[in-house]
């Protein structure tokens, strides 16, 4: 590995333990739940969720999973669901 590849692995090694340098804005993932597969999708702090709990109450065991996941580089405007 040459010299500039390094400095930048190091500087990756840093930047990844200050996760307040990042937003995520939007992303899809997949949930393998406990009796089916979802997509689930946030975008703009918005949530989104294929299960039928999520279409009638607007937020689910997944959504809330993935929040509590990702809770230190979620960007946080007009955030959906509580997290508690
Ligand atoms: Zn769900």
């Amino acid at each position: 590995m040459d010299s500039s590849i390094i400095g930048k692995v190091d500087k990756a090694r840093k930047y990844a333990e200050e996760t307040e340098r990042v937003s995520v804005t939007s992303f899809k993932a997949i949930f393998d739940g406990k009796h089916n597969i979802y997509e689930v999708a946030f975008d703009s702090g918005n949530w989104f969720c294929q299960c039928l709990f999520f279409t009638t109450r607007g937020v689910c065991s997944h959504t809330m999973a993935l929040q509590r996941i990702l809770e230190d580089v979620l960007s946080t405007e007009k955030a959906a669901v509580e997290s508690t």
